[in-house]
């Protein structure tokens, strides 16, 4: 992409109304509008890094064997008057009122429809194992809509419903999604860890957030610093192989880890003071397994291998897509911008031509362009009419991994300038070079 033909309207003052780093930023680099309390327009680059992020969610959901698929954003009152949550949803819930005065609502979460589709469609035990999910925008019309797309009133979430026939299996849906979902946050960049939580209205026994460790963060937060220095890598996990999914959840779930709903002094004290840490979080997903809750209350039932019919169990898992791009701000950025991490980085590299409308300069960087695209890369060239310090801080402020400056001075000596975004190291190499530093 070239800058002068793109749609990046960055802002020069520090917007007033962002309290926090992220929010600011996101305004800052042109990613987001507001468009109402809580409710955004995505501008091109924030666009972009959203679909990064679902990218890497709808990969890694299908990786672990589950189905995509879309449901409404706009649902009939009646199915939530079955499951009894119409009246205890409360005020989150946005209720509309269709022309027929019919009772409609925005739907803030898809249980009762998911396991309306499902009871229509599957009655036997073989047709189990079945996780379906979609991503899709949400409303709740939060008390306090605040930090930006962090707690918004619309915003985009991933929820996949998983249905099985007995606990152990409905178990095993369980830790699939938790591994699903510490690989997914880690292809991002971030460090999500999972921790006990209160079930909350979903209803649930077993259930774990995924919290993101930020100052700024709505959740206090207490855990043994040992389950930091977890990682899955590149692993390759089977997801049908039940003991090998049991044994990554045992290890992530084995040091304590508790939001402020579930601490447990007592317990947290066994952990060895010199690893104790307590702090704040970001919860950036949630999954649940509550059993028969919304079977039975819907009538989702199976015919199992003895000729019973039983209700099926359930489980629901969210990750927040839209939440996300917050979240890793928080956790990744510095005075001058956002620091993206590669897995989500709205463009590979950035191109600063320092004397805009010079022959040679501008046929360098061209040349750069074309070899970077032809590489596989995503650049962004600013080509704008610009000095040169204002190129800097708008690369700084959109945080790319890589910025490659061309300049008169350089190219006399065959070489760019390579400047990596996190570490703030440069290096004079050629324009092959850099193309297959990135690369
Ligand atoms: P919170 O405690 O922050 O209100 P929640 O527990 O109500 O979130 P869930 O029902 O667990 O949310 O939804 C799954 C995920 O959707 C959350 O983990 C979070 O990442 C995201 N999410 C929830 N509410 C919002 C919101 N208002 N704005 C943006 N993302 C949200
Ligand atoms: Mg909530
Ligand atoms: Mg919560
Ligand atoms: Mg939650």
């Amino acid at each position: 992409m070239r800058l002068s033909r793109y749609f990046m309207p960055v802002l020069k003052e520090t917007p007033a109304e962002a309290q926090i780093a992220s929010h600011r930023l996101m305004l800052r680099a042109g990613m987001i509008k507001q468009a109402g309390a809580g409710i955004y327009s995505w501008l091109p680059l924030g666009f972009k890094v959203l679909r990064k992020i679902e990218t890497i969610v709808h990969d890694e959901q299908q990786r672990a064997g589950h189905i995509p698929m879309l449901m409404p954003t706009v649902q009939s009152a009646e199915l939530w008057r079955e499951s009894g949550r119409y009246d205890d949803y409360g005020k989150e819930m946005l209720r509309i009122t269709d022309r027929h005065g019919r009772d409609m609502l925005y739907g803030p979460t898809n249980e009762e429809l998911i396991t309306d589709i499902f009871r229509s469609h599957v009655s036997s035990y073989r047709d189990l194992p079945l996780t379906l999910y979609h991503i899709q925008w949400k409303f709740r019309d939060e008390v306090r809509p605040r930090f930006g797309v962090m707690r918004g009133r619309e915003f985009y979430m991933k929820d996949g419903y998983n249905f099985d026939v007995d606990r152990d299996s409905a178990i095993h849906a369980y830790n699939r999604h938790m591994v699903s979902y510490l690989r997914s946050y880690e292809r991002m960049g971030l460090k999500a860890i999972p921790m006990r939580a209160a079930s909350g209205p979903i209803g649930g026994d077993d259930t774990h957030e995924f919290l993101v460790l930020a100052e700024t963060g709505e959740s206090e937060v207490f855990y043994d610093a040992a389950i930091t220095d977890l990682e899955l890598g590149t692993r390759a996990v089977d997801y049908d192989d039940r003991a090998q999914c049991e044994a990554i959840v045992r290890k992530w779930t084995a040091p304590y880890a508790r939001t402020d709903e579930t601490h447990d002094e007592a317990l947290f004290a066994q952990v060895p003071e010199a690893q104790r840490r307590s702090s704040r979080g970001i919860e950036v997903g949630q999954i649940f397994y509550f059993g028969t809750k919304y079977s039975e209350a819907m009538g989702a039932t199976v015919t199992n291998d003895e000729g019973q019919v039983v209700p099926v169990h359930m489980g629901s898992h969210g990750i927040g897509v839209s939440r996300l791009l917050g979240a890793i701000i928080e956790a990744s950025h510095d005075e001058k911008g956002i620091i993206w991490p590669e897995g989500v980085t709205p463009f590979d590299v950035g191109i600063v031509n320092l004397r805009q409308g010079d022959g040679d300069c501008d046929a360098a960087c061209e040349a750069l362009y074309g070899g970077l695209r032809a590489a596989g890369l995503d650049p962004l060239y600013d080509d704008r009419d610009e000095r040169a310090g204002a190129k800097f801080a708008s690369m700084d402020l959109i945080g790319l991994p890589w910025r490659i400056t061309v300049g008169p001075r350089g190219l006399k000596n065959g070489v760019v300038e390579l400047t990596s975004r996190r570490s703030g190291e440069s290096e004079e190499v050629s324009a092959e070079a850099a193309i297959a530093r990135i690369a």
